[in-house]
């Protein structure tokens, strides 16, 4: 009845799209999930329930920046990064405090792991290091919500040149693997790194070994074992 027709609403409108250039949050992640991505591999399709769970973050966001609007302390909002070749992004806010410009950027989260939260992620830090360096402002705010009961907490983060260059550094080297064809490693961490956890490529990634390897080689490999059926 209804639910279905809603998931399928769900499910049809985040088809994956051809990716050209990397979002600002693929800094510091798997560098071989996004090759898999770049390379259209069919990944494991996310339940129409979480798709729903990131659209009400996606909505609390929207509340908490209505609240800075309403502060008047807000200069800018959904801002993209300057255009440029290698990657794409859009920060929530630049806001001002005590006539210093920040950027903020905002995260939901459940209550578990909302209370068990001490420091910033790893992966936002990186993301609001990139927005840092191209909006040229020295400080910003990662901002978490708990979707469950509206708390939040925030964390200061400073720009950090040496680590926003080392990203960008980076992604120029997994680009080239792109373009080259080659599938980098896997993480170090795997298979119990949190990314491999939910990572969609997770089943051509343990076919693939632990190995960096050649793109049309392996894919030839895996197209002769679908047509053979082992
Ligand atoms: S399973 Fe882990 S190592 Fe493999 S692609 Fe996914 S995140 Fe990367």
């Amino acid at each position: 009845m209804l639910k279905e027709l809603i998931d399928q609403f769900y499910s049809d409108n985040h088809k994956d799209r051809d990716q050209k250039r990397f979002y600002i949050t693929d800094a510091g992640r798997c560098g071989r999930a996004i090759f898999f991505k770049f390379k259209n591999v069919p990944r494991q399709e996310l339940e129409p329930r979480m798709l729903r769970l990131f659209d009400h973050g996606d909505y609390i966001q929207m509340q908490i920046l209505n609240s800075l609007f309403s502060l008047g302390i807000v200069r800018a909002s959904e801002i993209r990064i300057p255009p440029q070749e290698i990657i794409s992004g859009r920060a929530d806010a630049i806001i001002t405090l005590d006539n210093e410009l920040y950027v903020v950027d905002f995260k939901s989260m459940n209550s578990m792991i909302f209370k068990r939260l001490e420091e910033p992620k790893e992966e936002n830090v990186n993301q609001l290091q990139l927005y840092l360096h191209y909006f040229k402002i020295p400080k910003g705010i990662l901002l978490y919500v708990n979707k469950d009961t509206s708390d939040l907490k925030e964390f200061l983060v400073k720009y950090d040149k040496v680590k926003a260059v080392k990203l960008l550094e980076d992604l120029t080297k997994l680009k080239s693997k792109i373009d080259t064809d080659i599938v980098p490693e896997r993480i170090p961490g795997y298979p119990d790194d949190w990314q491999c956890r939910y990572c969609q490529f997770k089943s051509i990634c343990k076919t693939a070994g632990e190995k960096a390897l050649n793109w049309n080689d392996f894919r030839e490999k895996i197209e002769s074992i679908k047509e053979n059926g082992n």
